[in-house]
């Protein structure tokens, strides 16, 4: 060691000889073993994870990825059986080198492409049945192409180093694919894309410098086999590390799912118990109202004796009062059962104008509005009460949003193949910005708690529902200060 300069720690130049004497042993036949077998356990353990996650997903990535990896086990059991019998036995290497070498490549080759398409096959998932077609394909000429070479090397036609550049100039071929397929289709998950782009990067590394160091000098020198041997390795790894990620993501994905279905499936019986509890509250008021009702219109017909004008004028309060809560109750009931899909229309030929109720044109004279009616008769096929509610419902509002004196007119006629309905008002309006909301469930116009009107919002919701399940439209024209229109259009019969 006295040549050494005196810089250079000796202890440190120990290092540097066993560093170079562990690279000579990683060339010799007995350090291949070494490598082959330890690759080997690594690629089993692979394939053994990778095909649990395939038999819970059943994903056909998956199974190519396992196909490859298993593939890549393949070739290190049999070089690593070969190297044993070689570095142990008595078969000489020699005797099947040649023959073993070209199989060696052909399914690390083979190993690739499965690999490759694995990584592909999301990318090609709408025309997944051809790619696959394609993949078996290629699969076939690439074993093909390296027979092709082995023969040609067997029989002299080409030199040894030529047929080993070919070979790995048919890896390049296979390595660049994913290059272009992953850049060109537009991949949902970029991240992933770029993880699994590195490692075929860093694959492609050792064909590409076999191939340069064979065109350079006409062989590859065994120093720059000492570097490069590694990249496979740490390509794979990369690779694996990129579908451990990606499954660890897909599990946390698949958790947060499941807990959101969870929460959807709570909410989904919370709200069948709010309109289970909507439909028995409605039911149990409306028997005891209906009651109410024919009692005090005996009463107000003095079936029981006679009735003075004050008593009168309290009993229309209570009756009008009355009418107002079973509509409501009409209304709620009305969209239990559609939202439920169990509305079923008891349809019959008549006419349209028979939807007119008097009790709401007498309600609203008695309120001091006027009514004026321009009906022509419309034949339709529909269910005359659900029509009727129709009818009560755009009264109601017109009735509500009209001052004392207005005008409120109804008409009724045809245009086309359809029949008419329209409830005019001389009322408040409606904003313009407004009128697309106004046949939303619960929307109303004024804040809830400043409105002088009652209602629930319910109504134009329920017209609009009924109107549509008779293959009808209604639309609205409302100015601010001057009234709103709602017309009703139903297909003629
Ligand atoms: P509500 O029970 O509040 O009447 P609707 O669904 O029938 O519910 O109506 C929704 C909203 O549309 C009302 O709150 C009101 O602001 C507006 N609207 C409906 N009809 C008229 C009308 N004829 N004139 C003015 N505004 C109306």
């Amino acid at each position: 060691m006295a040549w050494l300069p005196p810089s250079i720690d000796p202890a440190l130049f120990l290092d540097v000889m066993s560093f170079r004497r562990l690279a000579y042993f990683l060339g010799t036949p007995g350090g291949e073993l070494l490598k082959r077998a330890a690759e080997m356990v690594f690629y089993l353990l692979i394939v053994w994870m990778i095909l649990a996650e395939y038999r819970q997903r059943k994903r056909r990535d998956y199974k190519y990825l396992a196909a490859g990896f298993f593939a890549l086990f393949a070739r290190n059991a049999i070089m690593s059986l070969i190297l044993f019998s070689g570095v142990f036995g008595t078969v000489p290497f020699t005797r099947f080198s040649l023959a073993f070498l070209f199989l060696d490549q052909a399914l690390e080759s083979l190993a690739l492409l499965a690999i490759v398409g694995a990584f592909l096959f999301p990318v090609f998932r709408k025309c997944a049945q051809r790619f696959q077609g394609l993949v078996m394909l290629w699969s076939v000429g690439v074993g093909m192409a390296h027979l092709a070479v082995y023969t040609l090397v067997k029989q002299s036609l080409c030199s040894q180093p030529l047929g080993e550049a070919l070979v790995d100039a048919i890896q390049i071929s296979v390595l660049l694919l994913p290059f272009f397929v992953i850049r060109k289709a537009s991949y949902q998950r970029p991240r992933f894309a770029r993880s699994v782009l590195v490692a075929f990067a860093v694959y492609i590394v050792w064909p590409l410098t076999n191939v340069i160091s064979y065109l350079l000098i006409g062989y590859v020198d065994p120093r720059v086999r000492v570097i490069e041997h590694p990249l496979p390795f740490i390509s794979m790894f990369l690779l694996l590390r990129a579908v451990y990620l990606d499954m660890v993501d897909k599990a946390g994905l698949y958790s947060k799912l499941r807990q959101s279905e969870a929460t959807i499936q709570h909410e989904k019986k919370l709200n069948q118990l709010k309109d289970n509890f909507i439909s028995i509250v409605s039911h149990e008021l409306r028997t005891p109202l209906t009651s109410i009702k024919l009692y005090l219109a005996l009463l107000r017909q003095g079936k029981f004796g006679k009735i003075l004008p004050k008593q009168e004028s309290a009993m229309k309060t209570v009756y009008d009062e009355s009418t107002r809560l079973s509509d409501l109750i009409t209304d709620l009931l009305t969209l239990k059962k559609m939202e439920s899909g169990k509305l079923e229309l008891e349809k019959v030929r008549f006419s349209l104008p028979e939807i007119i109720d008097d009790l709401y044109i007498h309600i609203a004279r008695e309120k001091g509005m006027s009514v004026e009616a321009k009906l022509a008769p419309c034949a339709v096929l529909g269910d005359r009460n659900r029509l009727k509610q129709v009818f009560i419902n755009l009264m109601n509002n017109a009735i509500k949003f009209s001052e004392k004196g207005g005008t409120i007119t109804l008409s009724c006629g045809n245009k086309g193949n359809q029949c008419f309905f329209a409830v005019s008002d001389t009322g408040s309006g409606i904003p313009k910005e407004e009128l697309p909301k106004i046949f939303d469930k619960f929307y109303q116009v004024e804040d809830a708690l400043t409105r002088k009107n009652q209602g629930i919002g319910l109504g134009l919701s329920i017209v609009k529902q009924i109107v549509e399940l008779h293959g009808g439209t209604v639309d609205v024209k409302s100015e601010v200060g001057k009234g709103s229109t709602f017309t009703v259009w139903i297909p003629k019969n």
